[in-house]
């Protein structure tokens, strides 16, 4: 940090000094920011990519690197929030892109790719035995969540506290007002007790119980194996449909932590990195419930979407989960995240630092607390109070201004 600005001794000042420092480093991602408010309301068009005084432009990417408008070059950490897992420029999807190209786009009708990468999805999660496509998460998770109150007949949608999954399903603080109009009941992660208490008087009413097996947006905070298996029971119990959304867990093993832990959902979604990092969402399962999307079937269930199968999602997707990233692939990045974990945390450690890293495999989380974080940091807070918001934004721009190269290089050391 700069020697001309005064020590800072509380968070506030430590926050101030970080966002000057970050303003008079970038000031053409500034200009670009000015620009995008004209037309976009605060100039953004994504709410997760939205940073406090201003988000950074990126101007280009290569491998796992990021140049921005002002010319620093960083080493992508965020890897488009795990969609990224490919880098930005792998020469085999970009040949897949090519190939599809060349053949045109925007057909209007089946095309072979779609089936190809549809077989190999099923053949690599151990709860998909037939499968959908749609172009996002959100929507895998819309198309799920609809399908499960259609085949039960019943209204309630059990999530969780920290939660996320998709624009219109966020149950971090205090949630959104734009969530989907479901009726939402919202439980404590990873209590099995205060969940089932929860549901007691519900039993009857409850259509689905939609988890992440981790959780991503909130700090990568592992569910239990006895967590899930319960919730296995308890939507066997109650006839409600279990739902997996693996969008981001799914890169964590080759089946996705539904492998891992040996628990089949009834219906899983997929997003991110399968599309080989085109637009892409997914939802399947068990044969007995997607069969209800057979267009062949009077009763059955509809499902359109004009880019379901594009030509670039389907012919990229395939490429990455087969030929760069098949089931040893999997296994080698998860085990060197992990090796990674474990060197970081015993940095932290050694330096005496209020930090701590969490997740499973390559998905890598940072917490501001030295106590073991099992709960999202949102609940946290309510009980840490110095686990504030504040805290929690310094922390965040203070990574910016020195980076969290400085860390893991520090673990590499
Ligand atoms: N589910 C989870 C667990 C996610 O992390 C996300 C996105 O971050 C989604 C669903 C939504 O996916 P998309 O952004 O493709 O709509």
């Amino acid at each position: 940090m700069s020697t001309n600005h005064p020590a800072n001794i509380d968070v506030a000042a430590a926050l101030a000094e970080a966002q000057e420092l970050y303003r008079a480093r970038n000031p053409k991602s500034l200009a670009q920011y000015h620009e995008a408010c004209a037309a976009m309301p605060g100039g953004n068009t994504r709410s997760a990519i939205f940073v406090d005084p201003f988000p950074l432009t990126m101007s280009r990417g290569e491998g796992s690197h990021l140049w921005d408008l002002d010319g620093h070059e960083y080493v992508d950490f965020l890897s488009e929030f795990t969609a990224g897992l490919f880098g930005h420029s792998h020469p085999k999807i970009r040949r897949a892109i090519d190939e599809a190209l060349d053949s045109g786009w925007n057909l209007g009708a089946q095309g072979a790719a779609e089936a190809r990468f549809a077989a190999a999805i099923c053949d690599r999660f151990p709860s998909i035995e037939l499968v959908r496509f749609t172009n996002s998460g959100t929507e895998a998770n819309l198309m799920a969540v609809s399908a499960a109150r259609a085949l039960t007949g019943r209204d309630k949608i059990l999530v969780f506290a920290g939660g996320y999954h998709g624009g219109v399903f966020y149950f971090r603080g205090k949630g959104s007002a734009v969530n989907a109009p479901f009726d939402f009941l919202i439980a404590e992660y990873n209590d099995i007790e205060s969940t089932r208490a929860l549901v007691a008087p519900h039993r009857g009413d409850l259509a689905a119980i939609m988890i992440e097996p981790m959780l991503g947006g909130s700090g990568c905070i592992p569910a239990s194996r006895e967590f899930l298996a319960d919730l296995r029971a308890l939507a066997s119990e109650t006839g409600a449909v279990l739902i997996f959304d693996e969008v981001m867990t799914s890169r964590l093993a080759p089946g996705g932590l539904q492998e891992v832990h040996g628990i089949l959902p009834d219906m899983t979604t997929l997003g991110k990195y399968v599309g080989g990092g085109m637009s892409f969402g997914a939802f399947g399962g068990a044969a007995r419930i997607m069969e209800w999307f057979d267009p062949r079937r009077a009763d059955g269930f509809q499902h359109a979407g004009t880019f379901n199968n594009n030509v670039l999602t389907m012919n990229a997707g395939h490429v990455g989960l087969t030929e760069i990233y098949p089931p040893e692939r999997a296994r080698a990045l998860n085990q060197f995240g992990d090796g990674l974990r474990e060197r970081l945390n015993a940095t932290v450690r050694r330096r005496g630092l209020a930090m701590q890293f969490t997740g499973i495999g390559s998905m890598i989380g940072m917490g501001a607390l030295s106590t073991l974080i099992a709960v999202p940091l949102a609940v946290t807070a309510r009980w840490l109070t110095f686990a504030n918001h504040g805290l929690q934004a310094a922390v965040g721009a203070a990574t910016i201004a020195i980076g969290i190269r400085t860390i893991v290089e520090m673990a590499w050391a």
